[in-house]
């Protein structure tokens, strides 16, 4: 990838969310807190619409989205990106880890694979042709580690806890980890804060980044937000959808949960630029446990 290594590069952050159901209220600790993060250090904010897996896509997941941007007020510096508009970058990205030997075509069936959480490299070195097979990346035993802002040191070893994994699936589909890498070098990203539930796949993500010499990221994970029973708020789990009614008594509840300074309610846009002031992401908690509205 072509892609400016200049050492010290202007703040980028940027919200990422996958349509496949509407935003609820972890998204938006995410949105605010990158988007806070971003702006109190002058930095830019993106939004990218991660619509790779198309079965999975709803369209008015897309709409709410959008609607949300609009209603809380997030002032964007680029307009909105499209994944499903992006596919051949993401093809070139493999066809440079096809040149550096990196990847390698797999026929294993989902039966074959069964349960095994851990890819053995059966056909790793059968060089099997890539047409209409899925496409695995190699890794290697060395562990990748980062210092998350807030969760700290982290390591992983790739080849024991995950095995070569894949980055094109058979049906033609991206692999999100693959898609992220590039879009985060191409769009210039120095820093992504989202939800920890994505903690696990940053190594992954490192290591594509590289193996396409991509540069470095700063990651800072948000503790999960979770209900009074413990449950993780995700869209599985039928955490309500965002009711952009709301949006001020929202944005106030997102910023508190976030420990930050309270903020007076008011149009989202006067209080997103009184939070941006007060920021510290110092004070974002390492629990974050949701009442109110949200039990
Ligand atoms: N699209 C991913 C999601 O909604 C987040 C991607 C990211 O922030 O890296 O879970
Ligand atoms: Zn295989």
């Amino acid at each position: 990838m072509s892609v400016n290594h200049t050492q010290t590069r202007p703040y980028r952050g940027r919200f990422a969310p996958s349509p496949t159901g509407p935003l609820h209220f972890g998204s938006l600790i995410t949105a605010v807190a990158s988007y806070c993060d971003a702006k109190s250090k002058h930095g830019q904010w993106f939004v990218r619409i991660e619509d790779t897996d198309i079965p999975r896509i709803h369209q008015n997941s897309v709409s709410h989205i959008l609607a949300c941007i609009e209603c809380f007020e997030f002032e964007l510096d680029a307009p909105i990106l499209y994944q499903k508009d992006r596919l051949h970058l993401y093809q070139h990205a493999i066809e440079q880890l096809k040149q550096q030997q990196q990847v390698y075509a797999c026929q294993c069936t989902r039966k074959m694979l069964g349960s095994n959480a851990i890819y053995s490299g059966h056909c790793r070195d059968l060089h099997l042709d890539f047409e209409h097979q899925a496409i695995r990346v190699k890794v290697d035993p060395h562990p990748i580690c980062f210092q998350d802002q807030l969760q700290g040191h982290h390591c992983s070893n790739l080849q024991q806890d995950l095995g070569d994994f894949v980055l094109l699936r058979r049906d033609g589909i991206f692999n999100y980890q693959l898609a992220v890498v590039v879009d985060d070098a191409l769009q210039g990203i120095t820093h992504v804060v989202r939800g920890s539930d994505l903690l696990d796949n940053t190594a992954r993500q490192i290591w594509l980044s590289q193996l396409l010499k991509t540069p470095s990221i700063n990651y800072m994970h948000l503790p999960l937000a979770m209900n009074k029973h413990g449950q993780k708020l995700s869209k599985q789990n039928l955490a309500h959808a965002l009711d952009l009614k709301n949006a001020p008594q929202l944005l106030q509840q997102a910023l508190q949960c976030l420990g930050q300074a309270p903020v007076e309610l008011n149009r989202p846009n006067v209080m997103l630029k009184q939070a941006i002031q007060q920021w510290s992401a110092q004070q974002i908690p390492p629990h974050m446990t949701l009442r109110g509205i949200y039990q």
